[in-house]
């Protein structure tokens, strides 16, 4: 595009004054709304239209009329209305769906979280020695009893645990991995690059498919620190393929270690495992070897493990780190540790969810395990209750329901070869579209629902529909009806 013709589009770009002038709005919202704010929206609309037209985007003859534009003002000050963070129900079947939040809380932990929140509380001080105490210590000796650790600590997220570990014992030395464990989580976490961020120099060793012990105590030299092991949690490598468990690895460092001793150096080798999911207790009990339970990793020797919150342990987010006190305490001290601590309501909620487990009611009560152990039978019977409570709200005009069988998945990363059974009422569209009324369900109703939809039915999978849940896909299903028969 020639720039005077840019340059004349930009300029035709309203003044912030003129669209000011036309934004109208309901006079309750106006009565209490700063005029900065109305201004801040005008400013917003007239950016979006400038870098529009820097993209060279064709707009319409009226976008830049300050009535038109005005509008679009009005549409933003009128979205602060609905609150954006909200609950939305699971029918999807994927039990820890981290675009929704991951891990519902149990009740003992939101009730914990409203304690800590409403007053003021023990966070930072003890009250057996009537001083300052430390955070750290609400969690620490059930994650010690709970996984059989020396010592703990939880930080704000896994990624952030991993961080901490790599920038506390290796930044500026070598750390050893696998390339068949050089993993992607999504949202941007990948192992390469969280070692770069950390200072430590990552030294890859074996192949995609295939690492051997070999292929470790070759890579180890004077200025390896650590060897890392990553639990390669939302894929696996099936067919040929071997990886190098993390005794083998303790093995290797032992030897090491010993031979360092001997010729008199001071530096040690650690092992430490990024676990991922991190389960206390094993995750299905139909499936007990599905998946290694914290105590099993650091049973193996690993100098550290670290795991999610709010992955298989079903609690808040948070990245805690078990093993060796020594090397805790240094972590303790470390700046990271600081700045990436937990508030006291997450806190409140570790700790309660963490209590759930001693008693062995966390099947019972903790909702991801629950999820994820509920009986196909219970899942059926309850996928029959949710088809009555829809066949009453919707016509069979409209939609025909029936009980399906389904997988559900674990998600999050967790279990990804495990299938579990469940069923989901399927709902087959008679009028309108599933498409669309996926749409609908989604984008127009207080509370969203998140269905699986296959070409012309809607599936809203049971196993991740909660109590009381029911209720709100029927009535919104029923709304999307009498929508669709107004239009
Ligand atoms: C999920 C996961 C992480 C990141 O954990 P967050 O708690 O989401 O920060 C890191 N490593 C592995 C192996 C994971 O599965």
């Amino acid at each position: 595009m020639a720039e005077n013709n840019l340059n004349a589009r930009l300029r035709a770009l309203p003044k912030i004054d003129e669209v000011l002038q036309h934004v109208t709005l309901p006079a309750q919202t106006l009565r209490s709304l700063p005029d900065e704010v109305v201004t801040h929206a005008a400013r917003e609309e007239v950016e979006a239209l400038r870098q529009r037209i820097l993209a060279d985007e064709e707009l319409d003859a009226d976008a830049l009329l300050p009535e038109q534009v005005a509008q679009g003002a009005a549409v933003r000050v009128l979205a602060f209305a609905q609150t954006s963070l909200r609950p939305v129900v699971n029918a999807t079947g994927v039990v820890i769906h981290t675009n929704i939040g991951r891990s519902p809380l149990a009740p003992q932990a939101l009730e914990a979280v409203v304690d800590a929140a409403r007053g003021y509380s023990t966070l930072e001080y003890s009250t057996d020695a009537m001083a300052r105490g430390s955070r750290h210590d609400h969690c620490e000796a059930l994650l010690c009893a709970l996984t059989g650790a020396e010592a703990a600590l939880a930080v704000n997220n896994n990624a952030a645990a991993v961080l901490m570990v790599l920038s506390e014992f290796a930044a500026g030395h070598e750390a050893v991995v696998s390339r068949g464990e050089l993993v992607e989580i999504g949202g941007s976490f990948r192992i390469p690059d969280i070692m770069a961020a950390s200072g430590a120099r990552m030294v890859e060793v074996g192949t995609t498919n295939k690492t051997h012990p070999e292929d470790y105590e070759r890579a180890i030299g004077p200025d390896t620190a650590m060897l890392l092991k990553v639990h390669t949690s939302n894929y696996q490598i099936v067919g040929f393929s071997e990886s190098v468990p993390g005794v083998q690895l303790a093995k290797i460092a032992a030897a090491e270690n010993a031979r360092r001793e001997r010729a008199g150096e001071c530096a040690r080798m650690l092992v430490y495992e990024d676990l991922g999911s991190g389960s206390l207790v094993p995750p299905l009990l139909a499936r007990p070897d599905a998946e290694p339970t914290v105590r099993a990793a650091l049973e193996r020797a690993c100098d550290l493990v670290s795991f999610s919150g709010d992955k298989l342990l079903g609690g808040p987010q948070a990245g805690i780190v078990v093993g060796r006190k020594d090397l805790i305490d240094r972590l303790k001290k470390n700046p990271l540790a600081r700045a990436l601590r937990l508030d006291k309501m997450t806190l409140a909620a570790l700790e309660a969810t963490l209590r759930l487990y001693l008693d062995g009611s966390a099947y019972r009560t903790v909702p991801t395990l629950r999820m994820l152990n509920e009986p196909v039978e219970s899942i059926e019977q309850r996928a029959h209750a949710l088809a009555k409570l829809i066949e009453q709200r919707v016509d069979a005009a409209c939609a025909q329901c029936s009980v399906v069988k389904t997988t559900a998945r674990a998600g999050g990363g967790s279990l990804p070869l495990e299938d579990l059974p469940s069923f989901a009422v399927k709902a087959a569209l008679v009028r309108g579209s599933a498409a669309e009324c996926e749409a609908f369900l989604v984008k127009d109703c207080a509370i969203p629902v998140i269905p699986r939809v296959q070409k012309d039915h809607l599936l809203f999978d049971v196993r991740t529909v909660q109590d009381g849940e029911g209720e709100v896909i029927a009535s919104n299903l029923a709304s999307y009806f009498e929508s669709e028969a107004d239009a």
